[in-house]
This record gives C-alpha cells, sequence and structure tokens, in this order.
C-alpha cells in the first residue's frame, strides 16, 4: 500500500480535526502540570496548516510537511510548537521530492521526526513526555514493518503503543518541560504532549484504515 500526496493532505485534515475536537482536553491536562495551553496551543497551530493546504495541493510529501513544520514553529507558543515543527520539518526532508511513499519510506519519515524531537528537545524517554507516546509506538510499527503485517495494522499497532505510552506517563515524573517543576507532584497526570501525539497518529491511522 502506497500513500500520495492527496492523503497525506486528508491525514493532516484529520489531525487538525482532531486536535480541535480534544482541545479543551488537552488543555485541562496541562492545566494540571503546566500553563494550561496545549490544546490551545495545537489548536492554534493546525488551524493555521489548514489555511496552507490549497496551496500545497498538488505538491510533492516532503515539501507539504516541511510547510506543516514550518507552520508549528511560527505560530504555536511554548515547548511543542518548535517540537512538533521540527518533527514534521525532518519528516518533509526524509522524503523530500517524493510524490508517493510506502510503510518503508514512513518508517523513515517516523524516525527522523522521533530524533528531531530528541535533539530539539534535549530528551529521552522515561521524562514524561511526548516522545514516551512515540518512541513505544515508533518500536511498535518498525516492528510491524519487519514482519510485512502491511501499512494499516502496522500504524493499528503503533496508536495502540503510543495508548499505552502516553498511559505510562501518569506513572512517571517529568524530568523536562514545565511539569519538571512541579517534580513528585507531576505523578498521577498524563502528560499533554504525550496525549496529543497519541490522537495525532491515531488521526493519521484512521485516515490509512478508511
Ligand atoms: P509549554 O509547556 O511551553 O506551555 P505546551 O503546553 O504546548 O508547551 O507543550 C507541553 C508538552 O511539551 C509537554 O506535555 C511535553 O510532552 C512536551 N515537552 C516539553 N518539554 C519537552 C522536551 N524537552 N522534550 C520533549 N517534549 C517536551
Ligand atoms: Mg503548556
Ligand atoms: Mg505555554
Amino acid at each position: 500500500m502506497t500513500i500520495n500526496s492527496a492523503i497525506v493532505i486528508d491525514i493532516i485534515k484529520s489531525i487538525a480535526k482532531t486536535l480541535a475536537e480534544n482541545k479543551e482536553y488537552l488543555t485541562e491536562l496541562d492545566s494540571a502540570i503546566g500553563d494550561a495551553d496545549h490544546g490551545i496551543n495545537m489548536d492554534r497551530g493546525f488551524n493555521t496548516v489548514l489555511t496552507k493546504l490549497p496551496s500545497l495541493e498538488g505538491k510533492d510529501i516532503g515539501t507539504i510537511l516541511k510547510t506543516v513544520g514550518m507552520t508549528l514553529v511560527s505560530t504555536v507558543g511554548g515547548a511543542s510548537g518548535p517540537l512538533y515543527g521540527t518533527a514534521f520539518m525532518r519528516a518533509g526532508q526524509a522524503v523530500a521530492g517524493k510524490n508517493e511513499i510506502d510503510e518503508k519510506d514512513i518508517l523513515t519519515i517516523f524516525e527522523a521526526a522521533l530524533q528531531g524531537i530528541k535533539e530539539r528537545g534535549k530528551a529521552v524517554a522515561g521524562e514524561k513526555t511526548m516522545i514516551d507516546a512515540l518512541e513505544p509506538a515508533l518500536k511498535s510499527y518498525r516492528d510491524a514493518v519487519d514482519n510485512n503485517i502491511g501499512l494499516a495494522e502496522a500504524l493499528n499497532r503503533a496508536v495502540d503503543a503510543a495508548k499505552e505510552g502516553m498511559e505510562y506517563t501518569k506513572n512517571i515524573i517529568a524530568t523536562k518541560g514545565r511539569a519538571s517543576y512541579l517534580g513528585e507532584r507531576s505523578i498521577g497526570h498524563q502528560d499533554p504532549g504525550a496525549t496529543s501525539s497519541y490522537l495525532l497518529l491515531q488521526a493519521a491511522a484512521r485516515v490509512v484504515n478508511s
């Protein structure tokens, strides 16, 4: 199975819709251990991305993803803007010039995106961030691709792993970002960024499965 530029645009629309629907939820999570703006930040960023989509029709996937990244960097304040922005920009670089991508290309995208987040945020798994959803998701996705499971099912497994990772963030202490100011008091709360990462993957998988 392959994904073309039009499907990538559908995926971005799906992500924007999901983040809009979860704006209050994400902000509520951030109000417990941050500054109550994560849903607002993500929704603002992807709303601006939506306005750019008409000009991206017919463009290659690398250009589309790079534009999403640059838009997020310039419109989303806070930690999540540069982090998700870097992820999408790196993803775009990884498939520069391509009009069609397969599950292996998506693995390359996923690896580049997560690497970008880790470098930009100087964080690793276990610090109660979006990485705790994304890293297990990447591992599950890679295992599924190695086993020739097929793109749609591979993405579903990634979503399941992201959900588990997101839930696990409740049990750990934040050592990066605003939540780290709370130290042990961050325990018991689910990380907003891990939650938006899960939602983002779920929105992408939904399009591929439809
Ligand atoms: P801010 O904390 O600046 O208000 P957001 O609320 O939009 O930004 O995003 C917060 C999320 O960003 C956190 O829940 C966490 O998942 C993620 N985050 C914060 N710092 C880092 C980091 N250094 N590396 C990876 N993710 C991070
Ligand atoms: Mg915040
Ligand atoms: Mg903020």
